[in-house]
């Protein structure tokens, strides 16, 4: 396979969600065509693909003909097995590569990762026990207090439990082990922080990259509810928010796109949270308030083109519309400010993203 892809050429892409629809919507009109490939019929991508595959992620017939069929493969979820992108890139570019993947989906060699390239994070320690937490709360550990967040599977603040300065290991560590077998957790030091944010930053295959300024995020639930573009930083704190995130790009030989989830403490030190190999929700707004948004940026790089412009025409507000609030679709529709975005989800389970609407506010500095 040469890069650039010349127009025509086919990017797969693994995961049906909203990312993939965004990211498809995106790869058209730079003349790609776009194949799915979900566990799920009927997933918001493949509304808007010309080709799906719906098989498991480990039918090894489907990855086959799936890997025949594309030029390069992409990811718009991290849960994917790790073993399903390392088996399709033995055949087809794999685009961000499959340690990433393998490294941002297991929080511990996240953070490992992060604390052996020098990128400030917070205080953490594995737990593989209830007495290993228990050592783990002690002052000269981890201390007190602290979040305890299962190793793999969580998202959105999944997996999470929050211990207080008088919280109690036991009953935190049957909370988070619930039914595993072998459970495997990570607890962090609780990060007293002003705000979280978060850097987009796109990296091509020559090591290229750029971001977008950083963004305030807001979360109701754990599950994000608000991103406010630009972050109200200082410009010595925004900086190094995006120093910290191409460090970690560069580090992780990241090609394609990534969110770095950020805390920004009271005295503006910048702690990274977690990593998420592909477009990220914080990362929306620029679809209204930028020329080329984050989904294009990740089109760009997965197919080997040069990035684009990472500057913005506005400002920008965007609301997740969680379950419930897609109900008021008409509303937003019907409001001259409001630039709705569905994903075609069928079922509003409370708390699950069904769109987003991003509202403009004239530039500042
Ligand atoms: P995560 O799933 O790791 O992104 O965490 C979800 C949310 O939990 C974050 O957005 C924070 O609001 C909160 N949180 C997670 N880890 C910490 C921490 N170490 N200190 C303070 N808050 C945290």
């Amino acid at each position: 396979m040469t890069f650039p892809l010349a127009p025509g050429s086919v990017i797969g892409i693994l995961g049906g969600g909203q990312l993939g629809r965004m990211a498809a919507l995106a790869a058209y009109p730079l003349g790609y065509r776009v194949h799915v490939y979900t566990p799920k019929a009927d997933d918001p991508a493949t509304q808007v693909t010309d080709r799906a595959t719906v098989a498991a992620y480990d039918d090894g017939d489907a990855l086959a003909a799936f890997a025949r069929s594309v030029d390069v493969v992409t990811y718009e979820f991290e849960n994917v097995p790790a073993r399903t992108a390392e088996i399709l890139g033995e055949s087809v570019p794999l685009r961000p590569s499959h340690h990433v993947l393998a490294i941002c989906q297991d929080r511990l060699k996240e953070k490992d990762f992060l604390r052996d390239h020098g990128i400030p994070i917070t205080e953490y320690a594995e737990v593989t026990s209830e007495t290993g937490l228990a050592n783990a709360l002690h002052p000269k550990s981890v201390g007190k207090p602290a979040v305890l967040k299962t190793v793999r599977g969580g998202y959105d603040g999944k997996g999470q439990v929050m211990i207080g300065s008088d919280g109690d290991p036991k009953a935190a560590w049957a909370e988070m082990a619930g039914g595993a077998d072998q459970p495997v957790g990570i607890l962090e030091a609780f990060v007293d922080y002003a705000l979280e944010a978060s850097v987009v930053v796109a990296r091509g295959a020559a090591g290229e990259i750029d971001s977008y300024v950083p963004v305030e995020n807001r979360h109701a639930d754990h599950v994000l509810a608000r991103t406010i573009a630009p972050a109200e930083l200082s410009r010595t704190t925004a900086q190094r928010a995006r120093e910290v995130a191409h460090a970690v790009a560069h580090a992780i030989d990241l090609v394609g796109v990534m969110g770095v989830e950020l805390f920004v403490t009271h005295d503006g030190e910048v702690l990274v949270n977690e990593l998420a190999p592909r477009p990220h929700n914080s990362g929306h707004w620029t679809i209204d308030a930028c020329p080329a948004s984050q989904f294009e940026q990740f089109v760009r790089a997965v197919a080997g083109l040069p990035l684009a412009t990472f500057e913005r025409h506005s400002d920008a507000v965007m609301d997740n519309l969680l379950g419930d609030d897609a109900a008021r679709w008409l509303d937003f529709a019907r409001d001259p400010d409001a630039r709705l975005h569905l994903y075609g989800k069928a079922d509003a389970r409370p708390g699950r993203k069904m769109g987003h609407v991003t509202r403009l506010k004239p530039r500042r500095g």
